[in-house]
């Protein structure tokens, strides 16, 4: 492990303007390297390089196909190279090793689906009369800026590259303050794979200086963003400002409803993967599980048996696939999350399991279970973001969904029966932009993911995400004779 990390701009490593920031193993509360802080000038260079390859033509002008060769051979290097990406992603992060291996697949997925995607997207020919001959092409933005989340580092970044390059953007990636390291392996996947300089690019700033100066960069011509809400408005207000279209994912307070006929064994490993995958940090976590009245009790003690499987420990001595969980991000993290559980339990909810930091060096929380939750309760409304599960009481569907649909969010929601006319019932129901019937988390790249309400707008994954990237232009031609 190196003590120094570097920005990549214009296809060279630099200093950064705001000078470095520490970056902290969660595992052990330990400093695990240095990584250069980018300012406003930093963001400008990045933003000219990127803007320079666009004007160029460099990626534009190419045949979709080789973008879209170019595109994959970066998901080959990075899976050539897993096993140190997943490595540092760990000792960064806090996640199992295990995890961190399934994080670098993944990503390298984005790329082998959306360089497969590049030669798509195509226009279309519209009838006009014998006068007139019109088609439709679809254009890159130009520069896409993506502001990427601490929770996966990796996999975000590769979520929102893979398609804007597929598509002929110029990219300026700012890296989370907390684990910016594993993002390195992008730009030397770039390099490898003969993009231009200047069409990655790759650094790591403070979310109010960095971040904000490129989300206000007026030569940014399209933003994608992953984190708060709260910083998902500004970063939609900055947009605005300079009219430019952003893509906002938000995170959520995804419920599960438990009807009486599911089956329950089955439902064990949505709440082993649900809720207490990556420590609970993902923005589509099950965090709520709404119970039907009759199933509810015994419903409560398989979580707490799953929650109690657990082994928690530093990511780093978890190198294989089994019942464990990692540390948060990071020790503010964890300690917001372990506060949200006291205030539960002042609010008249029972922790039946957990809730308490461990006795260790490093940001760690036991898998935690809270029954007696009400739809008003704090924990009830707000995201976590932690291993946490409350567990809400129902009686009738139309009770359950009331519930599942009573926050400001609506990230993805799931439906647990045998029963296929309840189920597609609730799909309809459910106000979420992703429904998962007898299975959390089911689906993959190929399937569109985003937000209603509060959770966001725009999709990623699928083929819905290659229209963030591209913008439609008529041409329409006046025919002699
Ligand atoms: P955040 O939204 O503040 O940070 C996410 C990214 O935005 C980081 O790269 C950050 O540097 C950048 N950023 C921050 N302020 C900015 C600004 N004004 N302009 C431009 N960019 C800016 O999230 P956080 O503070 O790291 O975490 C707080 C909470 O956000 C978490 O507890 C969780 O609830 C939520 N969160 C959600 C997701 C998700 O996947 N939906 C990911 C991370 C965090």
């Amino acid at each position: 492990m190196k003590d120094y990390w570097q920005n990549y701009i214009d296809g060279a490593w630099v200093d950064g303007g705001a000078g470095r920031i520490d970056v902290i193993n969660p595992g052990t509360g330990e400093k695990l390297a240095e990584h250069a802080l980018a300012d406003a000038a930093d963001v400008d260079r990045a933003v000219q390089a990127a803007r320079r390859v666009h004007m160029s033509g460099a990626l534009s002008d190419l045949r979709p196909v080789e973008r879209g060769r170019m595109v994959q051979a970066m998901g080959r290097y990075l899976l050539e190279h897993k096993d140190e990406v997943a490595e540092v992603l760990t000792l960064e992060q806090g996640k199992p090793l295990w995890e961190a291996l399934i994080e670098v697949e993944g990503a390298a997925r984005y790329f082998e689906y959306y360089g497969n995607q590049a030669e798509t997207v195509e226009g279309r020919s519209i009838p006009l009369g014998k006068d007139y001959f019109d088609f439709t092409t679809y254009e890159p933005f130009g520069v896409s800026a993506q502001i990427i989340p601490w929770n996966y580092p990796v996999e975000m970044t590769a979520r929102s590259l893979s398609a804007a390059l597929a598509t002929g953007n110029a990219c300026v990636i700012k890296t989370p303050e907390l684990t910016p390291l594993s993002n390195e392996w992008f730009a030397h996947a770039a390099e490898a794979v003969g993009l231009p300089k200047g069409a990655v690019n790759i650094l790591c700033g403070l979310g109010h200086e960095a971040g904000s100066a490129l989300s206000g960069h007026p030569q940014v011509n399209q933003i994608v963003f992953t984190g708060s809400v709260p910083t998902g408005i500004a970063i939609a207000t900055a947009a605005a400002q300079n009219v430019v279209p952003c893509v906002l994912e938000l995170g959520g307070k995804s419920a599960a409803i438990v009807h009486s006929d599911a089956d329950l064994d089955a439902f064990e490993n949505d709440i082993r993967w649900g809720i207490y995958f990556n420590a609970g940090q993902v923005c589509s976590a099950m965090s709520r599980v709404i119970a039907h009245d009759s199933i509810h009790d015994q419903l409560v003690e398989r979580m707490v048996s799953v929650a109690k499987s657990l082994t928690v420990l530093p990511g780093t001595e978890q190198p294989e696939f089994g019942p464990t969980m990692g540390a948060m991000v990071s020790e503010g993290q964890r300690d917001r999350a372990a506060d949200m559980v006291s205030a539960a339990e002042g609010q008249g909810a029972r922790v039946v399991t957990g809730g308490r930091k461990l006795n260790i060096p490093g940001a760690f929380l036991e898998p935690t279970v809270i029954s007696g939750v009400t739809p008003d309760m704090t924990i009830a409304q707000d995201e976590v973001f932690g291993p946490v599960l409350s567990v809400l009481k129902f009686r009738d569907d139309a009770e359950a969904i009331e519930i599942a649909n009573g926050t400001p969010y609506g990230l993805v929601s799931g439906v647990f029966t045998r029963d296929i006319d309840r189920a597609t019932s609730a799909a309809r129901q459910l106000r979420a932009g992703q429904v998962f019937v007898n299975e959390w988390y089911a689906g993959g790249v190929e399937t569109p993911f985003g937000g209603y309400g509060k959770s966001g707008y725009g999709r990623e994954k699928g083929r819905e995400a290659l229209w963030n990237y591209v913008q439609t232009k008529n041409v329409a031609i006046r025919l002699k004779g």
